[in-house]
């Protein structure tokens, strides 16, 4: 509809899925549950794909502290998605 890329769109979703997912680390942080695991919802791009993924506290800040890395679904998403990205360690 709109002038933006579809690439454009695909990283507005992950930037969308990505600002959910620190709010739940967020409210998981304030709950001192450091070492409970984070339910996540699925970073892939895909406005579709709301799925939940399960990542302990320490492979989702190894995530956030890699700008290239999301997370994700795995085996599931869309191949542009995966083009040219690295997996995140752990799904
Ligand atoms: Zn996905």
């Amino acid at each position: 509809m709109s002038g933006i890329s579809r690439e454009e769109r695909i990283g507005l979703n992950e930037a969308v899925f990505r600002d959910v997912n620190e709010r739940i680390q967020d409210v998981a942080a304030g709950f001192d549950v450091r070492s409970e695991p984070l339910d996540l919802i699925c970073e892939c791009g895909d406005a579709k794909c709301v799925k939940r993924i399960i990542l302990t506290r320490e492979a989702y800040e190894q995530i956030r502290s890699d700008a290239h890395l999301f997370a994700r679904c795995s085996g599931t998403c869309r191949a542009e998605c995966r083009g040219g990205r690295r997996e995140p360690p752990g799904l």
